[in-house]
C-alpha cells in the first residue's frame, strides 16, 4: 500500500497521502480486508467496499446495514438449539456491471486487468476505482467509479460509473439492479448458524429510471425499501438508452443499451434510497424510498452536499498531530472515518448502540458490548449529543435488565454482556474453536463489569457535560439500579468481614472457572469488585447532588431507602480484594496459584499465540490453568481511573496503596498478557505513558494498525475493532495531553511521547468549545470567543478561569513533575 497524493480531479486535490487509503492492484485474498476498510456509511446505513460487480463468492462479500435492524433465528447446533439475533445484511444496492456486444457480463476474475487502483478518501468520505480491463477479443474499457454513503441525508448512496472504450466501438449494455438474495455469510465461524433473514422479497418497477426491492425480516418483521435511480449521460448529455427491467428471484436490474464509439465516455449515475419500517416520519418505507428517489438531485448534488456536511465533522474531529510519519497520521484519520461511518449525528434518536465491530462486517453479529466504555470519552469531547443518544438505548432496556436480575434471583439492573434489539443477553452459548472444530460452553455472559461500564458512561458524561438534566431525568436511575445490582449481588462473609462477588467473569476472557469446577465463573475479579466500589460512591455522590424534587421522586419510585444506601456505603467500605503475597493484586482469587505459561515454547511451536484459548483448547488443555491472559483485566482499574481515586477506593477499603502497587501490577501483567483482544494494547499504552513513554508509543502504534494491518491475522475483514480504533485517538487526547475531570473543572497535564512533535485538537467541554495545542515545548488552551461565562482550567497545579477569547499556557518543561498525574 501507498499513500502518495492521488492526482485525479475525481479526488479531493486537497487530500495529502495522510487522507488517502490506497490500494495499487488487486489482491482477491485481500478483497474482505478491503472491503471492510472501505466501507462507507452514515450513522444510518453502511455498505461494505464491494466491488459492484461482485456478488457474495470466496473473495467479495457485499454487505450493507442498517443501525439496529436485527433479526433472530434458531439453528440446532451440536444437539441443542441455538438462538442468535444478528445484524441483518440487508439487500445489495451496490450491483453494476455491463456487457459489450453481449458478450459476457463484467466480472473482475474474467478479463485482463491492464490497470487498478482503489482510493479510500477520508476526508470527503469517497470511495473510488478505477481500472482498465481487456477482454477476450482484445476491447479495452477503462472503468471510474466513485461511491458515497451520504452523510447529508442518511437515506441516500450514490455509485457514479464512467464507462470509456478505449479501443472498440459497438453496442454497450448496463446492468443496475437491487439484489434481495442476501443472506449473513460473512463469517465463516457461523456457516453453521441460520443466516436467512429476509423473507417476502418484492421487486417493483416504478418509473423508467427507477426499480425498487422491499422485503421484510422473518422475525423481527421490520420491512426494508430501496429504490435505485439509474441514469445514463453521454459526455455531458443526458441520454435514454433503450431500457428493460429483468427480474429473478429476489432481484431487479435495468438493463440499458446503448451503441459507443471509440474513445466515448459513458457515465451511469446510480441512486439508491433506503428506509426501513424503524424509521420516524414516514410514511411505508416503500413510498419514502421512492417518493425521495425521485425528488432528490444529481449525483453531483448529492455529493457536494456529503462533502459540505463532512467538512463540518473533520472541523468538529480535527485532530492536527505532527511527528512519526504519515501512516500514523493516516491510521488516525482512519479510526476516526470508521468511529463516524458506524456512528454520527444520524444515529441521534435511532436507538441504537454502537456494534463493537462496526458495520463493516458481521463479527458478533453487530452485537452492543463494553466496548463503548472506550468509544464514549473520545465523543463527549467531540458530540457529547451523539452520547446522550447512544446512553438512552440502554436507558429504554433498563426493563429488560431489572428483568434479567430478577431472574438469577438478584434485585436492581443486569445489563447483558451482548446486547441487541430489546437488551436481552444475545452472547453465545456456544463457540466453535475452528483450531480444534470443537463447540464449547461460553460462559462469556458472565461478564457483569458491563454494569460498571455503563455506569461509568454515565457519569463520565455527565462530567463531560455537566448536564444535571440528562443525569437526573434518565442516568441517575441507571446508576442506582445498577449498584442496586451490585449491592445484591454481594455476600457477605462475616469471617473476613469482607463483601466479595463470585461467579463472575472479568475482562479477560481465558478465564472463565476454576479447573474442574462444576460451574463456571470466578470469584473476586479485582477489577469488578474495584469499579464496584467506585461505581457504589458515585451513586452515594449522586444521592447527595440530585436537585429535588428529582431525587424524592426517585427514590420513592425505586423505594431507595436509607438502608439500602447504607449497605451501599457498607459495600463500598467493606469490598474484598485479593492480593498476591507480594503486594500484587491478584486478576481473581486464586490466580496466583495457577501455572506458570512457557510463553517462550508456545511461541515458538505456534508464532502467534494471541489466541492461547484456542491453541490450549486445540491440545485439550485450557488457559483457566495457567497464569495466562487474553487482554488487561487489573490493568483497567489504572486505565479507567486515575492514581488518586484509585489511592481514595484502597483508602476506604483499607487496603495499602503506594505507587509501588501500581507498578509492580503492571510489570506483572504486562509479562502474562497475550493481546489476544485489541483493546489490550491501548490499555497497556495508557498505563505506561507516564513511567515508560517508549515502551507506551510501542503498544500504541501497535494498537494503530490493529486493522489496518489486520494485525490479527484475518479478523478485520470481518468487521473493524471500533473500541481500539476510538481508544487510540483517545490516548492522542485525553492520556498524553493528561485529561482529567474533577472539582468542576478540566484539568490538564501534558507528558507527550518524543515521536508527537505537535499536537492541535479542538474540545468541547460543558459546551463551549477550546482548542488545545503542544508544540515548542508549550501547552496552551484557548477559549473560543463563542459564548458566555468562564470555563474553569486546571493546569499546573491551579484552578484558573478562562472567558471567551482567553488563552493560557503552560512550559511542559517545568509542569509536568509538579502535578498529580493520571496513571503510575
Ligand atoms: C474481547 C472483549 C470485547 C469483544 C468485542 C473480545 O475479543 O475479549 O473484551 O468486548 O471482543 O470487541
Amino acid at each position: 500500500m501507498t499513500w502518495e497524493r492521488e492526482d485525479g480531479a475525481a479526488l479531493d486535490p486537497e487530500a495529502a497521502g495522510e487522507w488517502l487509503l490506497r490500494y495499487d492492484e488487486f489482491v482477491p485474498q485481500d478483497e474482505g480486508l478491503r472491503e471492510a476498510l472501505c466501507t462507507l456509511g452514515n450513522g444510518y446505513f453502511a455498505t461494505r467496499g464491494a466491488a459492484p460487480e461482485s456478488t457474495c463468492d470466496e473473495i467479495h462479500y457485499p454487505g450493507t446495514y442498517v443501525a439496529g435492524l436485527y433479526n433472530r433465528r434458531v439453528t440446532q447446533v451440536d444437539g441443542t438449539a441455538v438462538e442468535t439475533e444478528s445484524i441483518v445484511n440487508v439487500p445489495n444496492w451496490l450491483p453494476l456491471t455491463f456487457c459489450i456486444d453481449g458478450g459476457a457480463w463484467f466480472e473482475l476474475g474474467d478479463v485482463d486487468l491492464l490497470d487498478y487502483s482503489q482510493v479510500l478518501d477520508l476526508r470527503r468520505a469517497t470511495l473510488h476505482r478505477r481500472l482498465r480491463m481487456q477482454d477476450s477479443s482484445g476491447r479495452v474499457t477503462r472503468v471510474e467509479q466513485r461511491r458515497f454513503v451520504s452523510m447529508a441525508n442518511p437515506h441516500v448512496a450514490g455509485l457514479e460509473t464512467v464507462l470509456c472504450a478505449e479501443n472498440w466501438s459497438g453496442s454497450l449494455t448496463i446492468r443496475s439492479g437491487i439484489d434481495g438474495r442476501t443472506t449473513n455469510a460473512g463469517v465463516a465461524r457461523y456457516d453453521q448458524f441460520d443466516a436467512r433473514h429476509l423473507t417476502d422479497v418484492t421487486t417493483h418497477e416504478i418509473d423508467n429510471d427507477t426499480i425498487a426491492l422491499s422485503a421484510r425480516t422473518n422475525q423481527s418483521d421490520v420491512t426494508i425499501a430501496q429504490a435505485v435511480r439509474t441514469r445514463v449521460m453521454r459526455g455531458e448529455r443526458s441520454i435514454s438508452p433503450l431500457r428493460l427491467v429483468s427480474e429473478e428471484t429476489g432481484t431487479t436490474a435495468h438493463h440499458m443499451s446503448l451503441d459507443v464509439d471509440a474513445l466515448e465516455s459513458i457515465t451511469i449515475e446510480k441512486i439508491v434510497t433506503v428506509f426501513t419500517s424503524r424509521d420516524r416520519s414516514i410514511s411505508e418505507p416503500l413510498i419514502d424510498a421512492c417518493s425521495w428517489s425521485e425528488r432528490i438531485g444529481t449525483f453531483g448534488e448529492l455529493l457536494n452536499a456529503h462533502v459540505l456536511e463532512w467538512d463540518g465533522l473533520w472541523k468538529r474531529f480535527s485532530l492536527e498531530f505532527k511527528g512519526d510519519g504519515n501512516e500514523t497520521r493516516l491510521a488516525l484519520h482512519l479510526h476516526i472515518f470508521h468511529l463516524l461511518q458506524t456512528t454520527s449525528r444520524n444515529s441521534i434518536d435511532l436507538d441504537v448502540g454502537i456494534p463493537a465491530r462496526g458495520f463493516q462486517g458481521e463479527a458478533y453479529r453487530g452485537h452492543v458490548f463494553w466496548d463503548e466504555l472506550f468509544i464514549f470519552p473520545y465523543l463527549n469531547l467531540h458530540l457529547p449529543e451523539l452520547v446522550r443518544s447512544l446512553i438512552l438505548y440502554r436507558y429504554r432496556r433498563l426493563p429488560e435488565a431489572r428483568w434479567a436480575a430478577k431472574q438469577v434471583g438478584l434485585r436492581g439492573a443486569m445489563y447483558p454482556w451482548q446486547s441487541g434489539s430489546n437488551g436481552r443477553e444475545e452472547a453465545q452459548t456456544v463457540h466453535l474453536n475452528p483450531l480444534s472444530g470443537r463447540w464449547l460452553p461460553d460462559a462469556s455472559h458472565l461478564q457483569r463489569h458491563i454494569n460498571v461500564a455503563i455506569a461509568y458512561n454515565v457519569w463520565q458524561h455527565f462530567q463531560m457535560t455537566g448536564d444535571i438534566d440528562f443525569i437526573s431525568t434518565y442516568g441517575a436511575e441507571m446508576i442506582f439500579e445498577i449498584s442496586r445490582f451490585w449491592g445484591s449481588l454481594a455476600r457477605f462473609d462475616p469471617a473476613l468481614d469482607r463483601y466479595e462477588i463470585v461467579g463472575v467473569m472479568g475482562p479477560d476472557e481465558y478465564h472463565d472457572g476454576y479447573v474442574g469446577a462444576s460451574v463456571p465463573g470466578l470469584s473476586n475479579n479485582s477489577y469488578t469488585n474495584g469499579m464496584v466500589v467506585w461505581v457504589l460512591c458515585r451513586a452515594l455522590e449522586l444521592v447527595r447532588i440530585l436537585p429535588e424534587p428529582r431525587r424524592s421522586e426517585l427514590r420513592a419510585r425505586m423505594s431507595l431507602d436509607d438502608a439500602e444506601l447504607a449497605h451501599w456505603e457498607d459495600v463500598s467500605r467493606k469490598m474484598r480484594v485479593v492480593f498476591h503475597e507480594d503486594g500484587v493484586i491478584s486478576q481473581f482469587e486464586g490466580y496466583e496459584d495457577l501455572a506458570e505459561l512457557d510463553w517462550k515454547a508456545y511461541e515458538a511451536r505456534y508464532g502467534d499465540i494471541s489466541r492461547l484459548d484456542r491453541i490450549l483448547e486445540g491440545e485439550h488443555d485450557t488457559p483457566n490453568a495457567y497464569k495466562a491472559s487474553k487482554q488487561a483485566d487489573v490493568l483497567m482499574l489504572f486505565y479507567l481511573l486515575s492514581n488518586d481515586e484509585l489511592r481514595a477506593i484502597f483508602e476506604r477499603l483499607g487496603y495499602p496503596y503506594t505507587a509501588d502497587t501500581t507498578q509492580r501490577s503492571i510489570d506483572y501483567y504486562l509479562q502474562r498478557t497475550s493481546h489476544g483482544s485489541t483493546l489490550s494494547r491501548v490499555v497497556h499504552s495508557w498505563v505506561l505513558a507516564r513511567s515508560d513513554r517508549e515502551r507506551s508509543w510501542e503498544f500504541f502504534e501497535a494498537a494503530l494498525l490493529s486493522d489496518l494491518d489486520d494485525a490479527q491475522g484475518g479478523t478485520t475483514r470481518e468487521g473493524v475493532h471500533l473500541g481500539a480504533m476510538a481508544s487510540t485517538v483517545d490516548l492522542l487526547q485525553r492520556c498524553y495531553l493528561g485529561i482529567e475531570t474533577r472539582d468542576d473543572a478540566i484539568w490538564f497535564n501534558p507528558h507527550l511521547p518524543a515521536e508527537v512533535e505537535s499536537l492541535e485538537l479542538d474540545i468541547r467541554y460543558r459546551q463551549r468549545w477550546m482548542t488545545l495545542t503542544v508544540a515548542d515545548g508549550q501547552f496552551a488552551v484557548e477559549i473560543s470567543d463563542w459564548g458566555e461565562g468562564v470555563v474553569r482550567v486546571g493546569l499546573d497545579g491551579e484552578v484558573v478561569e478562562l472567558r471567551p477569547g482567553q488563552r493560557r499556557q503552560l512550559s511542559l518543561s517545568t509542569s509536568s513533575s509538579k502535578i498529580g498525574a493520571k496513571g503510575p
